[in-house]
Protein backbone atom coordinates (compact mmCIF):
# COMPACT_ATOMS: atom_id res chain seq x y z
CA UNK A 1 0.00 0.00 0.00
CA UNK A 2 1.21 3.47 -0.82
CA UNK A 3 2.03 5.77 2.09
CA UNK A 4 1.81 9.55 2.00
CA UNK A 5 3.96 11.91 4.04
CA UNK A 6 1.48 14.17 5.77
CA UNK A 7 2.35 17.37 7.65
CA UNK A 8 0.39 18.17 10.81
CA UNK A 9 -0.67 21.70 11.82
CA UNK A 10 2.42 22.00 14.06
CA UNK A 11 4.70 21.02 11.16
CA UNK A 12 5.28 17.45 12.36
CA UNK A 13 5.43 14.87 9.55
CA UNK A 14 3.47 11.62 9.80
CA UNK A 15 2.56 8.79 7.42
CA UNK A 16 -0.95 8.25 6.12
CA UNK A 17 -2.74 5.83 3.79
CA UNK A 18 -4.56 8.73 2.12
CA UNK A 19 -3.06 11.87 0.54
CA UNK A 20 -5.42 14.37 2.22
CA UNK A 21 -6.81 17.20 0.12
CA UNK A 22 -3.71 19.31 -0.61
CA UNK A 23 -0.15 18.69 -1.73
CA UNK A 24 2.93 20.70 -0.87
CA UNK A 25 6.65 21.14 -1.42
CA UNK A 26 8.63 20.75 1.79
CA UNK A 27 11.60 22.98 0.91
CA UNK A 28 9.73 25.81 -0.88
CA UNK A 29 6.90 25.58 1.72
CA UNK A 30 4.14 26.06 -0.83
CA UNK A 31 0.90 24.06 -0.85
CA UNK A 32 -1.63 23.57 -3.62
CA UNK A 33 -4.21 21.26 -5.13
CA UNK A 34 -3.28 17.62 -5.68
CA UNK A 35 -3.78 18.18 -9.42
CA UNK A 36 -1.97 21.54 -9.54
CA UNK A 37 -0.50 21.96 -13.05
CA UNK A 38 2.68 23.54 -11.66
CA UNK A 39 3.25 20.68 -9.21
CA UNK A 40 2.45 17.98 -11.79
CA UNK A 41 4.91 19.51 -14.25
CA UNK A 42 7.59 19.60 -11.55
CA UNK A 43 6.86 15.96 -10.64
CA UNK A 44 7.21 14.90 -14.28
CA UNK A 45 10.47 16.86 -14.54
CA UNK A 46 11.78 14.93 -11.51
CA UNK A 47 13.32 16.03 -8.24
CA UNK A 48 10.02 17.18 -6.78
CA UNK A 49 8.67 13.88 -5.47
CA UNK A 50 11.13 13.48 -2.61
CA UNK A 51 10.02 16.89 -1.29
CA UNK A 52 6.32 16.16 -1.83
CA UNK A 53 4.19 16.36 1.32
CA UNK A 54 0.44 16.31 1.92
CA UNK A 55 -2.06 18.13 4.12
CA UNK A 56 -5.47 17.15 5.47
CA UNK A 57 -6.88 20.59 4.60
CA UNK A 58 -5.97 24.23 3.95
CA UNK A 59 -6.11 25.29 7.63
CA UNK A 60 -3.55 22.61 8.47
CA UNK A 61 -1.22 23.72 5.67
CA UNK A 62 -1.44 27.38 6.71
CA UNK A 63 -0.88 26.53 10.38
CA UNK A 64 2.22 24.54 9.42
CA UNK A 65 3.66 27.70 7.83
CA UNK A 66 3.06 26.88 4.16
CA UNK A 67 1.96 29.47 1.56
CA UNK A 68 -0.80 28.86 -1.00
CA UNK A 69 0.25 28.28 -4.62
CA UNK A 70 -0.56 31.32 -6.79
CA UNK A 71 -1.28 29.05 -9.78
CA UNK A 72 -3.99 26.74 -8.41
CA UNK A 73 -5.07 28.61 -5.24
CA UNK A 74 -5.20 32.25 -6.36
CA UNK A 75 -7.87 33.24 -3.82
CA UNK A 76 -5.90 32.51 -0.62
CA UNK A 77 -2.72 33.75 -2.33
CA UNK A 78 -4.40 37.09 -3.01
CA UNK A 79 -5.65 37.30 0.60
CA UNK A 80 -2.06 36.86 1.75
CA UNK A 81 -0.89 39.66 -0.54
CA UNK A 82 -3.55 42.02 0.82
CA UNK A 83 -2.62 41.16 4.41
CA UNK A 84 1.04 41.77 3.60
CA UNK A 85 0.44 45.21 2.04
CA UNK A 86 -1.73 46.25 5.00
CA UNK A 87 1.06 45.17 7.35
CA UNK A 88 3.62 47.19 5.38
CA UNK A 89 1.38 50.31 5.36
CA UNK A 90 0.87 50.42 9.14
ZN1 LIG B 1 -0.50 25.11 -7.55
Amino acid sequence: MERYKMIAADGTPYDSDTPGTLGGHRSSRIYGRLNCPSALRAIVAGGYVKHRVFFADEATAAAAGYRPCARCLPEPARRNTITLSVTVAT
